[in-house]
């Protein structure tokens, strides 16, 4: 009913705009890893925009009328970021999908924020030159944006928010701005860019971005180090990049994981845990100079190599990308509780070392792996939302984890974001600054149409909180 009333006001509105309705919707109401616990999590309406006229004339229509709009790029958030927890408009920005301009004698280019990551990493190497952060699923520029993701290259080339120049975004009244600037350096005004990278659609709708990118470079080797056991391999990170290395990946398996990646690549089913190491640059001598200086000083360190090809390690890397829902598949866990924690480098180690103790009280089983140059700690629990006592178990795990994290002056979540999921986290690594989020979203979107439930906590979780 509310669907059709809807669509009839919104082809009043914006003639020739595309729709879903009805079962169309269903794909919108899941995203990869939110525990739905049985809530219909579908849009009444979802739109599909094609230029940043029609994003603005749709959030115009919203503000006016106070309907909930929830951003969509490609779905592939693991937070429930881009589910419509009360309903109203989700926009699939994935029709704007045009690299507009290539400016590589700035190395810059503008696209469009429904352009995959994917799509741009091949137009961008047959120009010579790359946009680092990979996030191992398919998404949206609009969407690594908006929860600042990174992926297996950050320890060397960093984030999004590190090549994020210049963006042209729709405010929740449907007006049209630009923030930031393509210049090389700016100390102009606050930097409202910043605030908007890694905001999860909850300020404004971005429709446009000028990325940085960087040179490709030419030559590239891995290495995968087997470790006694995971705080082994854990305690290897830190003197590997206070040696001077500096690879763009360092990868973290613990042994459970290996044994998952090694039925899906060409990965050996070792014992204890593997570090998976890559370098990269423009001179093959040096690439491979850096990886047998690494292989030396893991030698020194209770490590080994283990003998695998180069063509075969891109196989695992590509496999390790993946390796979530392989793991998923082969514990045959009902629901995913996935956290991803990260730390200063120097507690890496004894982080790694308590998670398995907290795991262990509670009698659950868990995954570890994840970017460890980063300090960035994945652990996916398996659990099952629908069984009372182990989902209570769970919640009390994560509870626990994420206080490590905290305890060491650590993030509750080093790439993966908010979402629904962990409002109730915020605070506690935030503190008074939660307020002033508040306020930020308030002045972007003083009708809290855009996204609302995500990031925030609802005011009845901060209130009786100390401030810190
Ligand atoms: C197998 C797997 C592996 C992953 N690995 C990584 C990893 O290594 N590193 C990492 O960082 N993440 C990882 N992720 C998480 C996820 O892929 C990334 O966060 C990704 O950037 C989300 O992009 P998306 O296009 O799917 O966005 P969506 O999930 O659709 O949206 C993300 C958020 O942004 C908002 N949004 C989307 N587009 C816009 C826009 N144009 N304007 C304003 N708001 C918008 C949405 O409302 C939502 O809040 C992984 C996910 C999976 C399933």
């Amino acid at each position: 009913m509310i669907s059709n009333s809807l669509e009839t006001s919104l082809r009043e509105v914006i003639p020739g705009l595309e729709f879903e309705v009805g079962q169309g919707r269903d794909a919108y109401g899941k995203d990869e890893g939110y525990a739905r616990m049985g809530k219909d999590l579908r849009p009444d309406i979802v739109v599909m925009p094609k230029s940043t006229i029609e994003v603005s004339k749709i959030l115009k229509f919203a503000f006016e009328n106070d309907i909930p709009v929830t951003p969509w790029g490609a779905g592939t958030s693991l937070e429930g970021q881009s589910l419509a927890f009360h309903g109203g408009i989700t926009i699939d920005l994935r029709g704007l999908n045009k690299i507009r301009r290539t400016l590589i004698n700035d190395f810059q280019v503008e696209v469009e924020v429904g352009v995959l990551q994917q799509d741009l990493d091949k137009k961008l190497r047959e120009l010579g030159v790359f946009f680092p952060p990979n996030p191992g699923a398919p998404a949206t520029i609009g969407g690594m944006i908006s929860n600042n993701s990174s992926g297996s290259r950050a320890v060397k080339y960093g984030v999004t928010r590190d090549y994020v120049k210049q963006l042209e975004v729709v405010l929740a009244d449907g007006t049209i701005t630009k923030l930031g600037t393509r210049a090389t350096k700016t100390s102009s005004g606050y930097d409202l860019l910043d605030l908007v990278v890694g905001s999860e659609g909850t300020l404004c709708i971005i429709t446009a971005a000028v990325l940085k990118v960087i040179p490709t470079p030419s030559d590239s080797a891995g290495i995968v180090l087997q470790f006694k056991g995971v705080e082994e391999a854990s305690h290897f990170v830190q003197p590997c990049l206070g040696s001077g290395f500096l690879p763009c990946t360092i990868e973290l398996l613990d042994q459970r994981v290996v044994a998952v990646l090694s039925d899906h690549s060409p990965l050996p089913s070792v014992s204890g845990a593997v570090l998976l190491i890559e370098c990269d640059g423009n001179d093959a001598e040096s690439v491979e100079k850096e990886i047998q200086g690494i292989a030396e000083l893991a030698h020194s360190l209770g490590g080994s190599q283990i003998q695998i090809d180069q063509n075969e390690f891109k196989q695992v890397m590509k496999a390790r990308k993946v390796v979530g829902w392989d793991i998923v598949r082969a514990s045959g866990m009902k629901t995913l509780k996935l956290l991803d924690i990260a730390v200063p480098l120097s507690a890496f180690g004894s982080t790694v070392v308590n998670v398995y103790k907290i795991l262990d009280q509670e009698n659950l089983s868990g995954y570890v792996f994840g970017h460890a140059g980063d300090g960035n700690l994945h652990v996916l629990i398996a659990s099952d939302s629908r069984n009372e006592e182990i989902w209570e178990k769970t919640l009390r795990a994560e509870m626990n984890i994420v206080k490590l994290a905290i305890d060491a002056e650590g993030t509750i979540t080093g790439e993966h974001g908010i979402g629904a999921s962990k409002t109730h986290f915020l605070r506690l690594e935030h503190g008074y600054a939660v307020d002033l989020m508040r306020a930020v979203k308030t002045a972007f979107d003083p009708k809290g149409i855009l996204n609302s439930g995500k990031v925030l906590p609802p005011v009845s979780i901060q209130e009786g909180v100390d401030k810190k």
